[in-house]
């Protein structure tokens, strides 16, 4: 019944016996096949579009609306630029690869294009230099309740004369996402990160929803970045657990099982 995102506390009750532990759970089981039923149908009568799609597209409008222009890399990433991030053979993050071919795998995340793409938009545009890109990332997890294997990054940066206020300006652009989707209860929080050394997160209780970071960065030699930047990647899916408030974040990711949420096998 978790399937279903089932509350704890109905698993957890106390029944006189087995036969009324199972008509209980039958009948909530039913219950909560119907909202699934409910939700599905107003998905086709009504918004037509699942969650992390329309939080996509606020996004995308909230952030064009301010400036970001969106870009679009490949999926394919090569060893090379994995490695310019340094993450190489003994980093911990390359365990968590899909490989395609010896040099080529499926991006983990969007960072290494972006870094790639910043030295020429900066020197074409001048500054302030805003971009952003959305698309499908991939990584081996361990298959937790909020990790997925492929899930969504929309990853924006910015560079600008931002030497000593990087940090009030990741704020303010976490405020810029959060405000696209009307999203009001997150907090910045720092942490340790291994291909940044330490990221300003954004989080909303205790599940990261994304990541920030600043230059000047050790990493930005290896890319041709010398102007101050600040940049923040965040996971749709994750956004759509903590507006939806599911306790499996499969529900939100690409699926067969699920629609918009909803199980399909009810
Ligand atoms: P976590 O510590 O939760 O595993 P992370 O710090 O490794 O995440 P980042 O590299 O910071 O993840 O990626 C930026 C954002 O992408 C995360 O804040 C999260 O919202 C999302 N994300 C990362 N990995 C996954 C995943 N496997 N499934 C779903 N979303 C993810
Ligand atoms: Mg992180």
């Amino acid at each position: 019944m978790s399937e279903l995102n089932a509350k704890e506390n109905l698993l957890d009750r106390v029944f006189a016996d087995a036969g009324e532990r199972d008509q209980s759970y039958r009948q909530s089981e039913r219950q909560l096949a119907e909202r699934h039923k409910e939700h599905l149908q107003s998905l086709k009568n009504t918004t037509r579009r699942p969650l992390t799609c329309r939080l996509e597209s606020s996004l995308i409008d909230g952030l064009t609306a301010a400036g970001f222009v969106q870009v679009v890399t490949p999926i394919l990433l090569s060893r090379g630029m994995l490695a310019k991030m340094t993450i190489t053979r003994d980093h911990p993050l390359t365990r968590q690869v899909f490989w395609v071919e010896e040099d080529k795998c499926l991006r983990p995340m969007l960072a290494p294009n972006l870094y790639h793409l910043m030295r020429d938009l900066v020197r074409l545009w001048g500054k302030p230099m805003r971009i952003f890109e959305v698309g499908p990332c991939f990584r081996k997890e361990s298959q937790g309740a909020l990790h997925l294997n492929e899930f969504t990054m929309l990853n924006l940066v910015e560079i600008d004369d931002l030497e000593g206020r990087q940090q009030s300006r990741l704020q303010e652009l976490a405020d810029l996402a959060m405000g696209a989707i009307g999203f009001k209860d997150y907090r910045l929080e720092t942490s340790e990160s291994e291909v940044y050394g330490e990221t300003i997160d954004v989080l909303a209780g205790d599940l990261e929803l994304g990541s920030g970071a600043y230059g000047p960065h050790r990493l930005d030699q290896q890319w041709g970045i010398i102007d101050p930047w600040v940049g923040i990647g965040f996971g749709l899916e994750r956004l759509a657990v903590a507006v939806e408030g599911h306790r499996n974040i499969h529900r939100a990711g690409r699926s067969l099982s699920y629609l918009d949420g909803a199980r399909l096998n009810i």
